[in-house]
């Protein structure tokens, strides 16, 4: 699985459409402080299903949707697309054939939110469940930000376990379980 291209509009700094090529190999980004580094992976997050607005640095979900600048106006609207390609075959079955997949998430200022997978619309569990065990998801240890392994080396040992059962691909039965528990 490999991302194949980032399309962001009202995201964050992001208030023009803009999409991001990347290719094989080990893809930088560089740039002043303050330039949006930090937010493309934000947006990452967020497609992935991110529900808390603190581990996207903002105070409400609304943070997230560009609110304005000396020069332009704020949006309503907040779309992050992910085309990430497809050689594990994840997904419901009707995509999982598919050799790319697309996941979008857009948020509206009313709170309207919605999420597609190859431009249909779908539930955030759709999401969840697709990267789940793949390492990938919002939350999982794709993402190594600063702190990250101080935290790791540091943590109880039930709560390394989790980085374990996703590595290991355990995560989604887990879930399933605690979840037909509940019903
Ligand atoms: P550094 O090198 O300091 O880590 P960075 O390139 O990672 O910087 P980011 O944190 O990605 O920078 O971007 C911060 C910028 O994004 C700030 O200028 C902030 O005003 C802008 N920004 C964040 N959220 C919004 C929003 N909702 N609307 C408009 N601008 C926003
Ligand atoms: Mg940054």
């Amino acid at each position: 699985m490999q991302i194949k291209r980032l399309e962001i509009v009202g995201f964050k700094s992001f208030v023009d459409r803009v999409s991001l090529d990347f290719n094989e190999g080990i893809a930088a980004v560089v740039g002043p402080n303050g330039c949006g580094k930090s937010n493309i992976l934000d947006a990452i997050r967020w497609v992935m299903g991110e529900q808390s607005a603190k581990k996207l640095r903002g105070r409400s979900m609304e943070d997230v949707i560009f609110g304005g600048s000396e020069t332009r106006k704020p949006v309503g609207m907040a779309e992050v697309s992910m085309i990430f390609s497809n050689e594990q075959g994840l997904g419901p079955p009707a995509i999982r054939d598919y050799p790319e997949i697309m996941v979008t998430r857009r948020l509206y200022r009313n709170g309207d939110s919605e999420y597609r997978l190859n431009k249909t619309p779908c539930r955030l569990l759709d999401i969840t469940e697709l990267f789940m065990d793949t390492g990938v998801g919002a939350r999982a240890y794709s993402i190594i930000e600063q702190g990250k392994i101080g935290m790791i080396l540091n943590a109880k040992p039930e709560d390394r376990r989790f980085l374990i059962e996703e590595a290991a691909g355990i995560s989604k039965f887990k879930a399933r379980k605690q979840s037909a528990l509940r019903k």
